[in-house]
């Protein structure tokens, strides 16, 4: 429990009862719950909210404890609606009134529409992720037949999920923090979870104080490669390298669990030899060579329980050459054995820098860990073929038959909180059956259709299927440049960005300033903060934050549903984005979808008849903050996948994928160095450059609070001793960062805990942070054909090739 006794003291020394207040954190990151007291309406005291029937998950960090600061700082807020005056990005802009702003924005919003309601974008982010604020201009884009945008692509995320979707068919496949107490060893690579899922990290320590081994992969010392038995530091974008010469080894010691790989993986699946295509029955069943019988036969998904073992013995053949009506054919076994057999520990070497005998007691020491863990993030797949790493991880967990089992798997972290039937994931992937939208009001937009459905496209972020985009006017985010530039796929001449700051968040931020925007006829920006994004809109309108309005949050970890109210006055004239959708919906002919206030939204929703609504008292609720869902199960360590049934077509762990046969990537591979457009630059600009989430920030989301500055006032750019002493740099030196496409300005900080040849930055600073220029002038949003043909291009921030030299 919260411990209360600052409070009190704080209480008694004022002689005055204090107002207490509880909201969660609509940051993108983990639904901290926080709660406080008040004086006069101004915040006087916080600390972690209290979790009904999950005491020990309290939690907050400094990051949200702090924030509040930001929120009331005036000279951060966007006070009033301001219309540009001078060129885009001159910071030129007048005040007007609401009456004028909102006219504007329908004004042209209706120019738009008249002439194709999909030139009209709407383009929502991640700034503000309660519920309402964060879809209502995705609602009113519905409404009026307008285009949005599947975010995933831009923002880096989506080859990890789209990795796991492959084998497992789940993007998401995380689990729950106390399942780390069940590993023997718990392997990180592309996380730093310690910094970013910070509630998760007391769970990590109290498993590695029984004796878990924790082993980091990581260019950089990370406080969780800190807080580890072992960081092993690996060049940026190589640990799918490592990992493929790890099976290598698992394989060559004849320690893969072959029982788990033919009852069920696609192992014995047969393709054919000619096209590389699954061998089907008539009926579509997927077929195996039955070794008892000498003969093909159909292979449906077996089914499995966490019962210690690898299931029944099993005649399907993982090896051989067969022929099934007249094709000759092969278990899938057999190319990914071939593909891995190049892996050798030495070829891996020469790739990742990790020496051959690290990556072979490294993998001997996974497959006999029963179990081990796998978990990882974005940050490992933010580079060309990103998929590849989260691909080859659920591969690896599959090889050992650690998937679906206490202890084992291959996780995102374990940011899904799976707690069975707990979190109203609006993927679903976490064994949800609510949707995040259910109010039956909200989801009705008009012309008979639902808003649900289109969420469901929306938030189709893992999807691997284009066509589920297109058919809800929602596109690849990898085509955003392109359509703003050329009207390919839709034209863009308005765009109303909101939950965004666009510019300092996206790659390639010379080609969004001189390409992008200027193709635009209007851009309208809201935002809490004058953002550079907003400084480049003609239009900014005031939003107002997390704290100011009433919404509803239903993810993160646990079983809640969870429900702000304002703790703090309105700042300036600042509306929350679902009063501004709704005041634009009365000039254009959309009020009868907007016709609630914040509060009757939140009201509306959560009067519900579903099960995790019973015996809710709205009131109560609304009161609390908090409701621990009737259905919820609490504090029990889950994980996916644990009945071996897999979302994928074939239901079994699905590491050979027909559709990148003609990429010759149909079983997991390492691609980035042959074809990535990144290594043209490699002789000219030695360096990697990396950017990494640290403990001060999510995005830009905390910058500028005077609490958190303690830790970093300015970015520093982290420099191997070696590598500086090449160029003459000494620690604190001013360094200028430059590629073919731009360059900054910044500190050095000469520091052993980064490999040589890289260098990162914590993400997330502002242009007014540097000594000179952006990080994101560097990046770039090279369309990757193999991605394409999977759904969109995950943006590769951390594969850019930069040099320095001391300024
Ligand atoms: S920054 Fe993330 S971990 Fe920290 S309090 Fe906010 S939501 Fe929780």
């Amino acid at each position: 429990m919260a411990d209360t006794s600052a409070k009190d003291t704080v209480a008694a020394t004022q002689g005055e009862a204090l107002e207490k207040f509880t909201v969660t954190s609509g940051y993108n990151c983990c639904y901290c719950t926080i709660q406080g007291y008040k004086r006069d309406g101004s915040i006087v005291y916080i600390e972690p909210g209290e979790l009904p029937r999950m005491p020990e998950r309290n939690h907050a960090c400094q990051r949200c404890m702090a924030w509040w600061q930001r929120a009331v700082d005036e000279k951060e807020r966007v006070m009033y609606p301001m219309k540009r005056t001078g060129e885009r990005g001159s910071g030129q802009f007048e005040r007007i009134s609401w009456d004028e702003a909102i006219d504007l924005v329908a004004e042209k919003l209706s120019a738009a529409i008249a002439k194709d309601p999909r030139s009209a974008s709407f383009y929502i982010f991640t700034g503000n992720m309660c519920t309402f604020d964060w879809f209502a201009p995705a609602r009113m884009a519905h409404c009026i037949g307008a285009t949005t945008w599947a975010m995933e692509g831009i923002m880096g995320d989506h080859a990890t999920s789209v990795g796991f979707t492959m084998v497992t068919g789940n993007p998401d496949p995380g689990h729950d923090a106390l399942d780390f107490m069940n590993s023997n060893m718990i392997l990180f690579f592309g996380t730093n979870m310690v910094d970013t899922i910070v509630p998760s990290a007391r769970f990590l320590a109290r498993a590695k104080e029984k004796g878990t081994k924790l082993v980091v992969l990581d260019p950089r010392l990370s406080s969780t490669a800190a807080m580890a038995d072992q960081w092993i530091p690996i060049n940026p974008g190589t640990d799918t390298a490592l990992v493929l010469a790890m099976m290598n080894v698992i394989i060559k010691n004849d320690l893969h669990d072959k029982t788990w790989l033919a009852n069920y993986s696609c192992a014995p699946l047969l393709v054919s030899d000619v096209d590389g295509s699954y061998i089907r029955t008539k009926s579509g069943a997927y077929c195996a060579w039955d070794t008892s019988a000498n003969a093909a036969a159909e292979a449906a998904p077996s089914q499995g329980e966490d019962d210690g073992t690898s299931g029944p013995e099993s005649t399907w053949a993982l090896t051989g050459h067969f022929e099934v009506d007249g094709v000759p054919c092969h278990p899938t076994m057999d190319d990914l054995v071939a593909e891995v057999a190049k892996w050798t520990p030495e070829r891996a070497a020469e790739i990742t820098g990790v020496d051959a005998a690290t990556i072979e007691s490294l993998a001997l020491d996974y497959a006999k860990a029963q179990p081990a863990a796998i978990q990882t993030c974005t940050g490992s797949s933010r580079y060309y073929h990103g998929y590849e790493i989260s691909r080859v991880a659920a591969t690896l967990s599959g090889l050992c038959g650690y998937t679906g089992r206490a202890g084992g798997g291959a996780s995102r972290n374990n940011g899904g909180a799976p707690i069975d039937g707990a979190s109203l994931s609006f993927t679903g992937s976490s064994g949800s059956d609510v949707p995040l939208m259910n109010s039956a009001e909200w989801d009705v937009v008009g012309d008979g259709e639902s808003f649900g459905t289109f969420m469901g496209a929306t938030l189709a972020l893992y999807s691997t299927d284009p066509e589920a985009y297109r058919s809800a006017r929602v596109f690849k985010s990898s085509e955003i440049y392109d359509a703003a530039i050329t009207g390919d796929p839709v034209p863009i001449d308005f765009l109303y960005i909101a939950t965004a700051n666009f510019i300092n968040q996206s790659p390639d931020a010379h080609k969004v300033i001189d390409e992008v925007f200027p193709a635009i006829d209007f851009i309208v920006t809201a935002d809490p903060f004058n953002t550079w994004t907003a400084q480049y809109s003609d239009l900014v309108l005031p939003a107002s934050t997390w704290l100011e309005n009433w919404d509803i949050s239903t993810s993160g970890t646990g079983p809640y549903i969870r429900v702000n109210k304002p703790v703090i006055e309105r700042v300036g004239e600042s509306k929350s984005d679902t009063e501004i959708m709704t005041l634009l919906a009365k000039k254009i002919g959309q009020e009868a979808a907007w016709n609630k206030t914040d509060e009757e939204w939140v009201r509306t929703f959560l009067d519900s008849d579903h099960p995790a609504f019973e015996g809710c008292n709205i009131d109560d609720v609304i009161n609390e903050g908090i409701l621990a869902r009737a259905d919820g199960i609490y504090d029990r360590a889950t994980y996916p996948l644990g009945d071996k049934v897999f979302a994928t077509p074939t239901g079994r762990l699905e590491f050979y994928t027909e559709l990148l046969y003609p990429f010759g990537a149909h079983v997991p591979t390492y691609l980035r160095g042959e074809d990535n457009p990144e290594n043209q630059f490699a002789d000219k600009y030695p360096l990697m450059f990396i950017q990494y989430h640290d403990r001060a920030r999510v995005h830009t989301q905390h910058a500028k609070v005077k609490l958190l500055e303690v830790l970093e006032t300015e970015p520093h750019l982290h420099i191997n001793p070696d590598d500086a002493a090449a160029r003459g740099v000494a620690h604190g030196d001013v360094v200028r960062v430059f590629n073919d496409r731009g360059s900054f300005k910044c500190k050095a900080l000469v520091t052993p805990g980064i490999v040589k040849g890289a260098v990162a930055m914590g993400q997330g600073w502002e242009p007014r942070d540097f000594i000179e220029g952006h990080y994101q002038y560097l990046t770039h949003y090279a369309k990757n054909p193999v991605e394409e043909a999977i759904s969109m291009t995950n943006a590769a921030f951390y594969d850019v090739r930069v040099e320095i030299e001391k300024a």
